[in-house]
């Protein structure tokens, strides 16, 4: 490890960058590239044949024999093909070839990756092209390097089969919208308008070796088992204090892999749950900000594994110990480096940003579900709404500061009409003071934090591209809807700074319901929803329904980021994927009881039944009184009475096991899941919990909460 030199001596090393480009491409080709990567176009034949080049030669000097594109299907992860760059010529003779075409477009068999329906085996062919706006990097694993290409995966329909095209198509729509706003507002010159995004990102890490003896984490990533230890989190001393060394070694090895591929790692440190932590880069441009985050997730997988540590990425790995999120920050701005969601110091900052802002809260008020569906999984409906993460009702919290601006903006108090007035809002001071604020309010699932939002409720397993596709369209809209408003003013024979400070002012009065101070785990917060009308889409099925309203569809379809087709399949998927997950961590839990739980139990039994015999035998020999003969029998009856439950409850999950398939749609499957499996689930699962409580520890096969939190 580079340990003496500085980071920024070999940071992105392992990239084909902006510096190994222009060390690599003749001049005008360099240029060129600069010029499509800028406008966001696709490459022309010519130049990716010479780029292709200076890629291969880079990525074979650094020790790379194969190259893939590496892409997004719609499970949440990425996928990967690797080809040879060797091929042999027609006389014979081996030699390394890498072509425009290999670079800009490959054929993966899409037959394997889900498609939603959109796509039949037959024509099972897809395509994946290179995205020119994210580096090419080179991976390790076994003993070599692999040139990865980032790519969009796209069917010979041109559907999007990923989640990356979808993403940038939103990129696109936010952008126009953005600078058509802008220009109303008087600010012009500006090409185009960025999202930017930074996850932060929260896991856990336990000993392999206890890993390894739990199938549930094995399979599901999840405990579906386990009492609670006897000291849980209650207090507080792991949050922020100082970070084991068999960890911090983990970080160090983690940062110096991501600091080779490109990627900002900036902080890091304990958080809130026992052998829980969190990594955090810096923000980037939202697409290549997700792309990092499927990198941090996937080396830190790789790092852990050597490092004899399990990673566990899932949303909630433990009952009743804080689950992991994904915080998505969010941001957007022009390419000529202004951020819009930052307050600034002249009347004309201000009101690009009071704009701005009232587009989020139109956007996230109109499109509250959409939102929520965007980050609804299995995982992650165990952490949402469990006192230690937002619910599942999605509000805005704007900090004290920008709650009394926003007040008087829209109760008169300020007309904004001149420009000493917008000064006095004193808006150029929020960034600071919200920061401080919203330290304190970690409850609300959407909070603004100076000069970004914070959206919360993401899952630590996702992939962050469809909370922030998500985002990006719904800002597109709520723009375009400000835009219309304040030209229809104008239209009316009203002066430019009268229609926009009006827009905001209604603005302001429409969306107060989506604003929320307060403390979110509340129940003021479940009364609050009600009243309000906001939607509370209490788990994934629920929430995936938003994807049959046709209006979410139609705003879908009319900024051109899913077509009626995808967002048919994309729904699809996600519903498969939910009635799977819980089918297996089902089968899982059959498998621990059977295999592992009730012979366990029952061997303890047969101890304690003998050893309740043989004191029978003897209780007269030795003078034992009635009573505590009935007391030892007791202690054997009340484990038999919850063994017996246990076996019960066993056979009725075998039932509705079974049952599912049975079932004719998909959504009554999924239906069926939450309603009816996870409470069965949840209520074996209190009973064998109660029997791990009871038996001799030697008897218990698998690993207990004490040993996989607390031992090191
Ligand atoms: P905290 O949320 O703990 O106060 P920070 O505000 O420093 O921490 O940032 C948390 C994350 O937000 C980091 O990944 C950071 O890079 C990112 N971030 C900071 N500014 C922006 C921005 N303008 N847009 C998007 N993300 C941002
Ligand atoms: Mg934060």
């Amino acid at each position: 490890m580079e340990s003496k030199v500085p980071v920024s001596s070999y940071f992105g090393a392992m990239t084909f960058d902006q510096k190994a480009m222009r060390a690599r491409l003749p001049k005008d080709e360099f240029k060129a590239l600069q010029d499509t990567i800028r406008a966001g176009k696709k490459i022309t034949g010519e130049i990716a044949g010479v780029v292709a080049h200076g890629m291969k030669e880079w990525a074979m000097e650094q020790g790379a024999t194969h190259y893939t594109h590496w892409f997004q299907p719609m499970t949440g992860s990425t996928a990967e093909k690797h080809d040879a760059f060797l091929s042999i010529d027609r006389d014979g003779t081996p030699i390394e070839r890498f072509s425009g075409e290999q670079l800009i477009q490959g054929e993966p068999d899409a037959s394997s990756f889900p498609s939603g329906g959109m796509r039949t085996t037959f024509e099972a062919r897809g395509y994946t092209a290179w995205d020119p706006s994210s580096p090419a990097f080179l991976m390790k694993g076994g003993t070599g390097l692999t040139l990865c290409i980032p790519t969009v995966f796209i069917s010979y329909h041109g559907e999007a089969l990923d989640s990356k095209t979808p993403l940038l198509r939103s990129m696109d729509a936010v952008s126009n919208s953005a600078i058509r706003l802008l220009n109303v507002l008087g600010t012009t010159g500006i090409s185009r308008v960025k999202t930017f995004a930074g996850c932060e990102q929260e896991y856990f890490l336990i000993d392999k070796k206890f890993y390894s003896e739990r199938p549930d984490l094995i399979m599901c990533g999840r405990t579906l088992l386990g009492a609670l230890p006897p000291k849980g989190q209650q207090l507080e001393d792991h949050y922020f204090g100082s970070i084991p060394d068999r960890v911090l070694e983990f970080m160090q090895d983690v940062e110096h892999e991501l600091y080779l591929l490109g990627i900002p790692a900036k902080t890091r440190h304990n958080e809130v749950a026992p052998h829980q932590f969190e990594i955090a880069p810096i923000f980037e441009e939202a697409n290549i900000a997700v792309d990092h985050n499927l990198l941090v997730m996937e080396v830190m997988r790789k790092v852990a594994d050597k490092k004899g540590f399990a990673l566990l990425l899932t949303e909630k790995p433990f009952a009743g110990i804080n689950g992991s999120g994904k915080h998505n920050n969010w941001s957007i701005g022009t390419d000529t480096g202004i951020n819009l969601l930052d307050p600034g110091d002249t009347p004309t900052e201000n009101i690009n940003f009071l704009v701005f802002l009232v587009a989020v809260l139109k956007g996230v008020y109109k499109r509250a579900d959409v939102l929520r569906m965007s980050i609804a999984s299995t995982g992650n409906d165990h952490r949402l709404g469990a006192n230690e993460a937002p619910p599942a009702v999605v509000t805005v919290f704007l900090g004290e500061q920008l709650e009394t601006v926003l007040d008087a903006i829209e109760s008169g108090k300020v007309d904004l009409k001149t420009e000493k007035q917008v000064l006095n809002l004193g808006l150029s001071q929020v960034p600071l003071l919200n920061k401080d604020y919203t330290d304190r309010n970690r409850t609300s699932p959407f909070a603004f934090t100076g000069n970004k939002f914070e959206f919360r409720a993401v899952g630590s397993s996702q992939a962050a591209s469809v909370p922030n596709m998500v985002l990006n369209t719904l800002m597109a809209e709520a723009l375009d809807e400000l835009t219309d408003a304040i030209e229809a003013k104008i239209a009316a024979g009203k002066d430019r700074d009268s229609a926009v400070l009006e827009t905001i002012r209604e603005g302001i009065t429409a969306t107060k319901d989506i604003r929320y101070p307060g403390d979110n785990y509340s129940e003021a917060l479940q009364q609050a929803a009600k009243e309000r009308g906001l939607p509370n889409l209490k788990n994934t099925p629920q929430a995936l329904r938003t994807l049959e309203k046709p209006d979410v569809r139609a705003m879908f379809v009319k900024y051109g980021v899913l077509t009626e087709q995808e967002i048919e399949s994309r729904l699809n998927i996600r519903l498969e994927r939910y009635v799977k997950g819980i089918d297996i961590e089902a089968r899982t839990l059959q498998l621990m009881l059977k295999t592992l739980v009730i012979p366990d139990v029952s061997e303890y039994q047969g101890d304690i039944g003998s050893s309740f015999n043989n004191l029978l035998a003897a209780a007269e020999a030795i003078g034992l009184s009635d009573g505590a003969v009935a007391s030892q029998a007791n202690h054997l009856k009340n484990l038999a009475g919850n063994l017996s439950s246990l076996i019960d409850l066993t056979a009725e999950l075998d039932e509705c096991v079974e049952k599912i398939e049975t079932i004719d749609s998909e959504f009554g499957k999924a239906d069926f899941c939450a309603d009816e499996l996870l409470p069965l689930m949840n209520a074996v699962r209190a009973v064998a919990d109660r029997l791990e409580l009871m038996v001799d520890r030697s008897r218990w096969q698998l690993p207990t909460y004490s040993e996989m939190l607390f031992e090191h």
